[in-house]
Parts: structure tokens; C-alpha cells; sequence
């Protein structure tokens, strides 16, 4: 896939002129971490799901410009709130990775503050060119959540049309740096809810000590919108979500393989 991302210059520049790219904030978000968070959608994505409920993150060149100093501008009147629920913030997208820089410097002046850092990826990343940048990231993000979309390699292009080699090496990567992290996997039925393919993904993660749980979630609609908006077709139409009992399944053989799930 060809990228038309332009990497904004953020080499030696300061917090009031380091730039990120950012599709919307949510103040008070339930779902992305503990507690009550502050969730930053960061814009631009390489990967295509098929279920995506973010389609209009994925322009690498739409979304507002802000500086970090900005963008904790809008944070920190939340916190007060947001501790008190034992929450912190949550940088998503769209997909974050793309804007390392960014977030490594709203990160470390979050965390020279006491606030609870969440990183929210898809993993796609390039370890051999950034593993030292990763290093610095890592060292002030408190927490991670990994998407892994399907172990099977055919099935995951097929679902994402990417590769899952990267996401599967970053998983591998913050077991070794000892990255807390939690595991999130979508359940959708005929793409990524084949019981063996779950056996695989299981007995992938649960050797990994820095996994604390994997959140199953369930394939939804709510997205579909969005794709009609930039006048696509949704490629999901007619896929229902998933049934309890699958869920409860999958849960299961997760369960087995040592590893606490959350539905
Ligand atoms: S990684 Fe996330 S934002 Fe990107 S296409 Fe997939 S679901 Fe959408």
C-alpha cells in the first residue's frame, strides 16, 4: 500500500510546536481503559477492517491540527474527574503508532503530572527502524491495548487487507520490554470467530506474562454510516453479530489456556 502520509516535522521541537493530527476527543469514554478516561482519536490509518466503526479516521491527511500543549489544554480541566474514577487518558485513532512523536511527548508530560497513561493500537510498526523511540514511548505509557484481529495470516489480509506479521512481533515485543497490556480481539462472525483460529490466538498470548486479560468484543453496526457517508458500500452487510453462545465459547477456550477475559 502506498503512503501519503506526510511525517510532520517534529524533530527538536517543542511541545508548543510538536503537531499531531487529531479526528476528535471524547471526555468522559467508559471503554478504553480503567475508569473514566479522556480518549484521544488521533487520525490516519493503514489498515482497512472490514468492520471498522472509525472509517472517517483513516485519511492521513484529514483531521485538525493540534500542539501537544494544545491538546492538554483540553485535557486537564477533566482530571480532577477522571482521577477520581482511577482514570487517566487513552490515545487511539484512527491508529496512534503513526504519530509516535506525539504522543511520546503529551505521554511524558502526562505522566510528570500522575496521570494514568493508555495506548489503544492495532500494533502495525516498524520495530527494526523505531524500537528505540518505541522504547522511550513505552517507558511512560502505563498501559497498552493490543488489537490482535485474527492469528491466521490469509484471514487477517483478508479481514484488514495488512499482514499481521507487525502486530503479531509488537505483541512479542511488549511481552519482552514487560509492557502491561491487555488484549482485544473482535468477534466477527465468519472472519474471526473460528474456534481453532481462537486456539491459536490463545496459545499465542498466554505464554506472555505481560498480558493481564483479553477483552472480547463483539462485532457490531454501529459504524455503518460512515462508510455510506464516503458513498462505500458497507463490505460487512449482512454479517449479524456474533450469538451469546459463541461469545461465551470463545471466552471459554481463552479461559482454558489460563488467560481472564471481559466481555
Ligand atoms: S485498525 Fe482500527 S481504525 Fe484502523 S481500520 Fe481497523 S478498526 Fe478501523
Amino acid at each position: 500500500m502506498s503512503v501519503s502520509f506526510v511525517e510532520l516535522p517534529t524533530r527538536s521541537v517543542d511541545a508548543k510546536h510538536l503537531l499531531g493530527r487529531i479526528h476528535s476527543f471524547e471526555s468522559f469514554g467508559t471503554v478504553d481503559g480503567p475508569g473514566t478516561r479522556f480518549v484521544v482519536f488521533l487520525q490516519g490509518c493503514l489498515f482497512r477492517c472490514k468492520y471498522c466503526h472509525n472509517r472517517d479516521t483513516w485519511d492521513l491527511n484529514e483531521g485538525k491540527l493540534y500542539s501537544v500543549t494544545e491538546m492538554l489544554d483540553e485535557i486537564l480541566p477533566y482530571i480532577p474527574f477522571i482521577d477520581a474514577s482511577g482514570g487517566g487518558v487513552t490515545v487511539t485513532g484512527g491508529e496512534p503508532l503513526l504519530q509516535k512523536e506525539f504522543i511520546c511527548v503529551l505521554f511524558k508530560l502526562l505522566r510528570q503530572q500522575g496521570i494514568h497513561t493508555c495506548l489503544d493500537t492495532n500494533g502495525y510498526v516498524n520495530l527494526r527502524d523505531y524500537g528505540k523511540e518505541l522504547d522511550k514511548l513505552f517507558e511512560r505509557t502505563n498501559l497498552v491495548l493490543l488489537d490482535l484481529k485474527q492469528i491466521d495470516n490469509d484471514k487477517h489480509i483478508l479481514l484488514t487487507e495488512i499482514s499481521n506479521e507487525k502486530p503479531l512481533e509488537f505483541a512479542r515485543y511488549l511481552n519482552k520490554i514487560n509492557q502491561p497490556t491487555w488484549i482485544r480481539h473482535v468477534v466477527v462472525p465468519g472472519y474471526s470467530d473460528d474456534l481453532e483460529d481462537i486456539k491459536r490466538l490463545a496459545d499465542f498470548v498466554a505464554p506472555m506474562k505481560n498480558v493481564e486479560k483479553v477483552e472480547l468484543l463483539p462485532y457490531h453496526k454501529l459504524g455503518k454510516h460512515k462508510w455510506e457517508s464516503y458513498g462505500e458500500s458497507y463490505p460487512l452487510e449482512g454479517v449479524e453479530p456474533p450469538s451469546k453462545e459463541k461469545m461465551r465459547q470463545i471466552k471459554e477456550i481463552f479461559n482454558d489456556a489460563g488467560l481472564a477475559t471481559q466481555l
